[in-house]
């Protein structure tokens, strides 16, 4: 397969800080979030479990920030980034915007500037793993905000999510 080129590097963590940006303002606006994932599907980098569906529980005003957060994330990693890539989710946040496209973009904007540090952190743990699971990038973001070394944080996770401690056993 050889080596990957330049570009595709570049398209890779475009991706992974777009779908982080996805992942921190679905957190910052206190909602659950899906997986997220940059393994190439179909061809195409970067989808995530919930693009282009809704997320339970979220205002219109909430989805449209959600959906402006990935791209503004990109653009903020690389100001270069290619924008065809988030068409869908530009579809998907004028649908909901009903003509506050200004407002919320700029809304997105502030919480990606804001939890810039806790993207990055998501981004690099995507392009480690490809794929995280809500209760992983969860954990980064807690772990980031409150000056925790990450890694330990996720390590810790994925050994509860992989050997669940049974019920019976945690009320001794
Ligand atoms: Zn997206």
């Amino acid at each position: 397969m050889g080596r990957a080129s330049r570009k595709e590097i570049q398209s890779r963590e475009d991706s992974a800080h777009h779908e982080a940006g996805h992942a921190v303002a679905t957190c910052r606006v206190d909602l659950v979030g899906g997986a997220v994932t940059i393994k190439p599907k179909d061809g195409k980098l970067g989808l995530t479990l919930h693009e282009g569906d809704s997320i339970t529980g979220a205002t219109d005003d909430l989805q449209a920030i959600i959906a402006y957060a990935g791209y503004a994330a990109e653009k903020r990693h690389n100001s270069r980034a290619d924008k065809t890539g988030s068409i869908s989710d530009e579809e998907s946040a004028e649908f909901y915007a009903h003509g506050k496209e200004e407002e919320l973009r700029k809304k997105a904007e502030k919480i990606v500037a804001e939890s810039w540090e806790q993207i990055e952190c998501v981004a690099m743990a995507l392009l480690e793993d490809e794929i995280l699971m809500w209760e992983e990038w969860d954990v980064i973001i807690n772990a980031v905000d409150e000056g925790r070394e990450w890694r330990k944080d996720l390590a810790q996770i994925r050994l509860l999510m992989h050997h669940p401690i049974p019920e019976k056993e945690k009320d001794r």
